[in-house]
């Protein structure tokens, strides 16, 4: 048997007429970039996350950026966010001239862990990201806190977290701001780039509509230099399609997980944790192995496809070589890089398929002992 990581096909196919009738339609009305299509995505998903706004762009990337610029955030300020998440969460800081200080996560949830949070609070620190990874909310409540206790602001990145909740309060609609990116194999992706940032804050909203489209709300009228973010009308429309089945998919996405839970419950492999109080989306399913490079290779033997979020932690990326951070400075998400991978996990991957990485996982680890 082959099991692949993911399967975007199963999940469009019984959309084709749908997405179909968005190209016959943007063929004919030339709503090619933003337009209509884009503007009922806005408001559906802005309904969907409970925000009053949302404001779609061509990233997550994009959505972070125009988040941090939004608030003025740039040269001579820190932002915290976590050594564990994928580059562009801190490259967003970067790219408005501010400084990424990172702080470790927690060993048990892989998210930011909130008791770092406040050591790492300077007199530069204007805001703080908590990144939601893997579709699980980090743990909120106490980051809301220090962020109130030193005026801080918080914006969400749960660019892997929509529609994942905790204590009733969705991904991206706690801080001031949440992005959200919607890259094809998001939990809500597009069929090409996307992303969005939702608020709400009315001043916000028409800040961030202005820093998407040259610094202008009127043609021809620019009020400050800013940059070309627009959503194509294309992918407004694929999004809007795509939208009314999310719930749905994470709910077979949480049914993948409960049966991977099951199925490890008795092997030597560490299955995730959920955080009391969320609800989770699985975003990725993550186990961690001791043996995680030849666990890896054995499954990719076996026809399983795997991946690794993510194998070099910020900190130690060259890119950021320049902030003086060394091997050792956080050691859950470095101990994390070498012994995290991720299976499988798509809506519509079967119970057949998961017992057979399943048994394949139980299989490798049996082969381990019998070397020993
Ligand atoms: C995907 C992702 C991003 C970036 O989104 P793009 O749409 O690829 O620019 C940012 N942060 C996290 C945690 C992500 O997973």
């Amino acid at each position: 048997m082959k099991v692949p990581f993911a399967d975007l096909r199963a999940l469009h196919t019984p959309l084709k007429a749908d997405l179909m009738a968005v190209f016959e339609r943007v063929l004919e009305n030339n709503s090619f970039v933003l337009g209509p299509e884009v503007q009922k995505f806005e408001t559906a998903f802005a309904s969907f996350v409970g925000v009053q706004h949302c404001v779609a762009v061509n990233s997550g990337t994009a959505a972070l950026q125009l988040a941090l610029e939004a608030l003025g955030i740039g040269e001579g300020d820190e932002v915290i966010t976590v050594a564990n998440t994928f580059f562009a969460t801190a490259e967003a800081v970067s790219a408005v001239g501010a400084t990424p200080v990172f702080v470790d996560v927690d060993p048990i949830y892989y998210n930011m862990d909130s008791k770092l949070v406040e050591r790492a609070v300077t007199s530069k620190t204007r805001a703080v990201i908590p990144v939601h990874l893997y579709g699980q909310t980090a743990d909120m409540d106490p980051i809301l806190e220090i962020a109130k206790k030193h005026n801080l602001y918080i914006i969400e990145d749960a660019c892997q977290a929509h529609g994942a909740e905790y204590k009733g309060r969705k991904a991206g609609s706690m801080g001031i701001m949440g992005c959200f990116s919607f890259y094809p194999g998001k939990n809500l992706g597009a069929l090409g780039e996307g992303g969005a940032i939702v608020c709400n804050d009315p001043t916000l909203n028409q800040k961030l509509r202005m820093l998407r489209e040259h610094g202008s709300l009127k043609k021809y009228e620019h009020s400050f230099p800013a940059y070309n973010y627009r959503l194509e009308g294309l992918q407004g429309g694929f999004l809007a399609v795509k939208l009314p089945t999310l719930e749905r998919d994470n709910e077979r996405r949480r049914e993948a997980a409960k049966i991977y839970a099951e199925l490890l419950a008795d092997s030597d492999v560490v299955t995730p944790a959920v955080l009391p109080g969320a609800k989770p989306v699985f975003h990725l399913y993550i186990i961690k192995s001791e043996d995680r490079d030849a666990l890896k290779h054995y499954l990719n033997e076996q026809g399983v496809e795997t991946g690794l979020h993510y194998p070099i932690p910020l900190h130690l990326q060259e890119a950021y070589a320049g902030l003086g951070y060394k091997k050792g400075d956080f050691p859950v998400s470095e101990s994390l890089s070498e012994q995290i991978l991720s299976l499988p996990m798509f809506p519509t991957i079967t119970r057949e398929q998961i017992e057979y990485v399943c048994s394949a996982v139980l299989e490798f680890a049996k082969c381990q002992t019998a070397r020993v």
